[in-house]
């Protein structure tokens, strides 16, 4: 996969990626009770993006610097820009005079790292799920750090936006129990229009993931006036369903909602539950058993 920033294959190459945040446990992010690693960076433009700071690096401009109020931000040696999770308050201030949209408030971990903060909880949680942006942007790091979580007895789990081409991965998904894969969109057109990206990729990973028996969950975000959200379903179903021999999918329907997106993209009208049900209905007639609407 191409990568969108300099940037990201930089961080990589030194053994640590850009960590946005990591949920001690979560409910909502695969089965079980779950460490969750959210890592920074991502190569999609999606409208309806929630999370829209995690998408792009920092550069180092200085500005949020200057605008922290508690001064939990500052320039290294290296001329890069640190932060200080202990002395930040959540103000959210870096984020909304941040020129680039990105969030300041990383920290740089290997996977070694990243596994210490996992076993504090460890006792506690079924697994660790990597998200992002979007973590296959490092698969060396994923695959790092789930040998590790996985020596420890712990599941492994990647929530993707598929462009990652996992077919010449093997080592990764051989130590990745699934994947939970968004289908943004069916029709090209539909997926250029919702992400800014083409989806033959999305695609191809769906099939190749459902066939070996790793895709754990497809997921679409519904919003009607964006994209043929009937045509998404029914596809994606009848694709899914082919393949449940391998192992159950489970199909999560997810009702877009405005919170957190950028002002240019918030007006799209929250889909309401006859809608959803209705694409629920689509997906159990494809032969989907496992449906859930969020
Ligand atoms: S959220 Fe950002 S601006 Fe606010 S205290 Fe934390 S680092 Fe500083
Ligand atoms: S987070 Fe944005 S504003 Fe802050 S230093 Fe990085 S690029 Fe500049
Ligand atoms: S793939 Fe996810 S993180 Fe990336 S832009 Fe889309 S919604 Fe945001």
């Amino acid at each position: 996969m191409e990568q969108k920033e300099t940037g990201m294959a930089a961080a990589e190459s030194c053994g640590r990626v850009p960590v946005n945040k990591i949920i001690p446990f979560s409910a909502v992010d695969g089965p079980g009770n779950r460490t969750a690693i959210f890592l920074q960076g991502c190569n999609f433009d999606c409208r309806y993006c929630h999370n829209p700071e995690t998408r792009n690096l920092c550069r180092s401009c200085g500005t949020c610097v200057e605008k922290c109020p508690k001064g939990a931000l500052f320039f290294g040696e290296d001329k890069k820009v640190h932060f200080h999770p202990e002395k930040c308050c959540g103000c959210d201030t870096c984020i909304h005079v941040c020129p680039f949209g990105c969030s300041p408030r990383i920290r740089m971990m290997n996977a070694e790292e990243a596994f210490a903060e996992v076993k504090k909880q460890q006792p506690y949680i079924r697994g660790i799920t990597v998200s992002g942006g979007e973590c296959t942007l490092y698969p060396d790091f994923l695959q790092e750090l789930f040998t590790i979580a996985r020596k420890a007895g712990l599941g492994t789990l990647i929530d993707s936006n598929g462009t990652l081409n996992f077919e010449k991965y093997p080592e990764l998904l051989a130590v990745t129990d699934g994947v939970m894969l968004d289908i943004k969109g069916w029709d090209l057109e539909d997926h250029l229009r919702v992400t800014g990206v083409s989806n033959e990729m999305v695609l191809k990973n769906a099939e190749y993931l459902a066939a070996s028996g790793k895709l754990f969950e497809v997921r679409t975000v519904v919003v009607p006036e964006l994209f043929d959200c009937e045509k998404t379903v029914r596809e994606t179903a009848r694709l899914a369903a082919s393949h449940l021999a391998q192992g159950n999918i489970r199909y999560k329907i997810i009702a877009y909602r405005p919170m957190g997106v950028r002002e240019a993209y918030s007006h799209y009208r929250v889909p309401d539950k006859a809608f959803l049900n209705g694409l629920a209905d689509l997906a159990r007639q494809e032969g989907m058993t496992d449906v859930l609407i969020v």
